[in-house]
């Protein structure tokens, strides 16, 4: 079976898809060729008021369930994209660019892992029992209500799985506004949620540009707003939501360290830094784009890299043998290739790649610069493509201190066969996730998310029930009350 890229409607309220086509029109481009693969309509301000209702009205009741309940929906569902994972990863390739060797193992079955995840810890949820001499205080774990999920163009289906699956896990429903770049799937995981067993309403899918997750953030009957996004999205929805004193998790940008020092397995290290920048096109928030490389191995480093790149292959992102694919958009590569300029003309030596293959598409060559000072535009700021930059250093203390010279911390890796300098080195990074002798490895089980510029919250591990509920505190009185008069 193959799904149609043209879906039923553009939005799915209530159980069912919705179509009003007075909103803006937002068409879906395959970024390989360029071609419009479907017209899609932006929400209009009534269906985002539908939509909310809808969440609203069917939260009392989703909540009412035990976890157990709500849990094994979840995992049904997970046992459903599991096994349409070819067809999901077919469309994600579609509506990303993304080559089908990589959506057919990152993305349907990431989303899978955390329905699957969420599902079992639902029936774990629960307070705690205080004992206060013969009073005593219980905590209930309770749903925060309706929520909104806003997504970010990379990862489509893992992030409309990985804001879902917690949340509704929690007794909450959910609104969720996927990127208008790549608004196809999350449409899928709606159908899906429902073929398991969720109650229409509970997780609902609009699609639009920045005013409609504008609108829905606003929204008073909203209890919390998890985003995926760049931080000049992430300030305005967080300044937003605190107007509304509204719980957020912010997963937003950076500019990640990689830090090899002299003793790494340099073919794993090298192995990493390929992983770490050229996966997904380089569309990965915690990309290791800063790559710290020891004065003794790093010419080796630059030619080892040199000879690996010799092995990515462009092409057809359906065809399987494809590792490399376009950027995501127009407008995506047109930022991507400013960047480059610009590290070229602020005197970085740029060693592989920079420019554009020839043909129909947002294809861009991966690109490795070396010589580079951390003062550069292309050493501070978030690229979000294709482009790896290499630094010398010489000693731990010197790298320590320019892999925490930036405004972000999302995430940080370091390669070194010295497992005390690994451990001491790590505890002193400023970062969310941090790898030690590999890269980007970010499963359901581990909590993810930003230090610093890079957000607030986490995402992941049971962690993430605490981002997803609140407690409510009962004192229970046995005995007589006491008053002063
Ligand atoms: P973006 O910030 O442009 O858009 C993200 C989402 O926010 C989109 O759905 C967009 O429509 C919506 N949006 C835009 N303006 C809004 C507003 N005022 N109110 C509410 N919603 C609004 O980001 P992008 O270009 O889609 O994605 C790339 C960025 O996402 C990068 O910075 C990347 O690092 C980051 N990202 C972070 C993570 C993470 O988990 N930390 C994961 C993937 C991507």
């Amino acid at each position: 079976m193959t799904y149609a890229t043209q879906p039923e409607a553009s939005h799915f309220i209530d159980g069912a898809y919705v179509e009003d086509d007075s909103g803006a029109a937002l068409p879906v481009i395959y970024p390989a060729t360029g071609e419009t693969i479907a017209n899609l309509h932006a929400a209009t301000p009534a269906l985002v008021d539908r939509a909310i209702a809808a969440a609203q009205r069917a939260q009392p009741a989703w909540a009412a369930l035990t976890g157990t309940e709500r849990g094994r929906i979840l995992r049904r569902a997970a046992d459903i994209i599991r096994a349409r994972n070819r067809e999901l990863s077919e469309l994600e390739t579609k509506d990303t660019g993304k080559p089908l060797q990589e959506t057919l193992v990152a993305d349907a079955t990431s989303g899978a892992d955390a329905l699957e995840y969420f599902g079992g810890l639902a029936a774990t949820l629960s307070g705690e029992h205080i004992q206060m001499g013969d009073d005593f205080i219980y905590t209930r774990r309770e749903p925060l209500g309706v929520t909104v999920g806003i997504g970010a163009w990379n990862y489509p289906t893992q992030i409309a799985c990985w804001k879902a699956a917690p949340a509704l896990a929690c007794g909450n429903t959910m609104v969720f506004k996927p990127s208008e770049t790549t608004p196809l799937s999350a449409l899928k995981v709606a159908e899906i949620l429902i073929e398991a067993g969720a109650p229409p309403g509970v997780f609902n899918v609009v699609q639009g540009y920045g005013e409609v997750g504008a609108g829905l953030v606003d929204d008073d009957r909203v209890a919390k707003v998890s985003l995926t996004g760049s931080v000049p999205t992430g300030r305005k929805v967080y300044a937003s939501a605190a107007s509304g004193m509204k719980a957020v998790t912010m997963e937003l940008g950076g500019k990640s360290p990689l830090v090899i020092f002299d003793d790494a397995s340099l073919e794993d290290a090298v192995s990493a830094a390929i992983n770490a920048n050229f996966y997904s096109t380089g569309q990965i928030c915690s990309n290791g784009t800063r790559v710290f490389v020891q004065d003794g191995i790093r010419e080796a480093f630059l030619d080892r890299l040199a000879e690996r790149l010799k092995g990515v292959k462009m092409g057809d992102p359906l065809d399987e043998a494809t590792n490399f694919g376009p950027m995501v958009s127009a407008r995506q590569r047109e930022i991507v290739e400013g960047f480059i300029s610009q590290g070229v003309a602020e005197g970085a030596r740029l060693v592989t790649g920079g420019g554009r293959p020839e043909g129909e598409g947002y294809w861009i060559e991966p690109t490795v610069f070396a010589d580079v000072r951390d003062d550069m535009t292309i050493a501070r700021e978030e690229i979000f493509g294709p482009v790896m930059s290499v630094f010398g250093f010489s000693t731990e203390e010197e790298a320590l201190e320019r892999a925490n010279a930036t405004v972000y911390g999302l995430s940080a890796g370091v390669f070194t066969r010295d497992l005390a300098r690994a451990h001491r080195f790590v505890g002193r990074l400023q970062a969310g996730s941090c790898w030690i002798n590999t890269y980007n490895l970010t499963p359901v089980e581990a909590p993810f998310g930003g230090m610093k510029m890079s957000g607030v919250g986490r995402e992941n591990g049971q962690v993430a029930i605490e981002h997803w509920s609140q407690l409510k505190t009962v004192y229970v009185a046995m005995g007589e009350v006491e008053a002063p008069y």
